[in-house]
């Protein structure tokens, strides 16, 4: 439509100039200016004439073309700056709503611009913060060395990211997290700095809280093992004296067997067996004899050397394993600890009370190759010491076994 219009000017300028061109023509006849007619001027003006169309012609298309090219120009101008308001209006409504706080600042750090998020997280609102430095968060709490560091990194042109502990505008405390880039101008030279932050209270409070139920659960797998490694133990011994029990006794004592055999070693067996307990019991009653049960166990333990084994095998019967002890050795063994037990006072109701042992005691390889077969005769031994009236020590002298 435009370019229809300069092509309708352009006729009409050479229309108007070439009229012009004619009328000034008539106009120097009629004034005799002109020679009389002869062909040759004829031909003069008609070469003139043409000329000066040509010319006006020419000079018409040339500015009709270069309003064209303007005019495209104009028109690329024109969208090219309705598409750039179109993309900056998304970028300052997407900077607006972010869910980021939003800190643009000069080179000196003076606030140029703060999004809506930052005055919510601050209590600042915009106007407020607008020249100021952002230093006025800075709550004291920040470690020493972040602001240095962060400086350090901005002037040298790089992002720097890293926490601060900020204090809001009520003097309450926050930890935020930021990144804060260089700003650069077309010649890459820093003309402001960018903030973009995250108040991470809720995610400190829930590391806080993951940091307290991990400990708590820490502690809740020690009880647990705690309590595993006692009812390991507890399988293991008997609750009263804490002596090993006979389910540890059978599985350690394989593994003694197995071992005295393929060592050739000796390994001896003594059986003690309170004389009378049951007396103990009916004349100071049961507690009383639960007490001389844990002293005649701790006696037997203490006299029981790091590789022995001491057990409760019954009621008022105990076993010691002595590994590596031929049986002379096991005898002086139960002899000091019978006499020893002779020895005990320990008093109930003003009295002393009489507590003594009677012992067998059988050996391997001497008396058997297995363990049930030794503590066999260590029994009958010990029979043999209550027969011969009892407080007494009986080492295994037969290989055959009495109906
Ligand atoms: P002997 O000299 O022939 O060994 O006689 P004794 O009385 O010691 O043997 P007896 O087998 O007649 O009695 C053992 C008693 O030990 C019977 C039982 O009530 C008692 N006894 C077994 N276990 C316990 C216990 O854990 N605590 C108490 N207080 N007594 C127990
Ligand atoms: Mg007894
Ligand atoms: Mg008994």
């Amino acid at each position: 439509m435009m370019g229809a219009a300069f092509q309708v000017k352009g006729l009409v300028v050479s229309v108007v100039a070439s009229s012009a061109a004619v009328l000034g023509l008539i106009l120097a006849e009629n004034a005799g200016m002109l020679p009389h007619p002869d062909y040759s001027v004829t031909v003069t003006q008609w070469v003139t004439f043409t000329v000066l169309f040509g010319l006006t012609a020419g000079l018409t298309y040339y500015s009709n073309q270069i309003t064209r090219e303007s005019l495209v120009l104009a028109e690329r101008e024109v969208e090219q700056r309705s598409r750039s308001e179109m993309e900056l209006r998304k970028l300052t409504r997407a900077v607006e709503q972010s869910p980021a706080s939003i800190v643009i600042t000069d080179l000196w750090g003076n606030i140029e611009y703060v999004n809506p998020r930052f005055s919510k997280v601050t209590g600042y609102g915009f106007d407020e913060v607008l020249g100021k430095n952002p230093r006025i968060l800075n709550a004291g709490q920040t470690p020493p060395g972040t602001h240095r560091e962060m400086w350090q990194t901005l002037s040298a042109g790089k992002e720097w990211q890293g926490e601060f502990v900020n204090r809001r505008k009520d003097g309450t405390f926050y930890p935020e997290s930021a990144i804060i880039s260089p700003i650069t101008d077309p010649q890459g030279l820093v003309t402001h700095y960018l903030a973009v932050k995250e108040d991470i209270s809720e995610r400190k409070q829930a590391e806080e809280a993951l940091k307290v139920a991990n400990q708590e659960l820490s502690l809740r797998v020690a009880e647990v093992e705690g309590l595993q490694a006692e009812l390991r133990e507890q399988a293991l011994h008997d609750p009263l004296t804490g002596l090993y029990n006979r389910r540890y006794l059978n599985e350690a004592l394989a593994r003694e067997m197995v071992r005295c055999r393929r060592e050739v070693s000796p390994l001896s067996i003594i059986i003690a067996d309170i004389d009378h307990f049951k007396l103990i019991n009916d004349h100071y009653g049961h507690q009383t004899g639960d007490e001389v049960l844990v002293q005649v166990a701790a006696l037997l333990k203490s006299q029981a050397r790091g590789s022995d084994i001491a057990c409760r095998y019954g009621g008022e019967e105990f076993l010691l394993v002595m590994p590596g002890s031929t049986l002379e050795f096991a005898s002086k063994r139960a002899e000091e600890i019978r006499q020893k037990c002779a020895a005990l006072a320990i008093e109930k109701e003003g009295k002393c009370l009489d507590v003594t042992l009677s012992f067998g005691i059988a050996a391997c390889p001497e008396h058997g190759l297995e363990g049930e077969e030794v503590i066999l005769k260590a029994d009958l031994a010990l029979y043999q010491s209550k027969a011969g009236g009892r407080n007494k020590v009986t080492v295994w002298r037969t290989t055959e076994i009495p109906a």
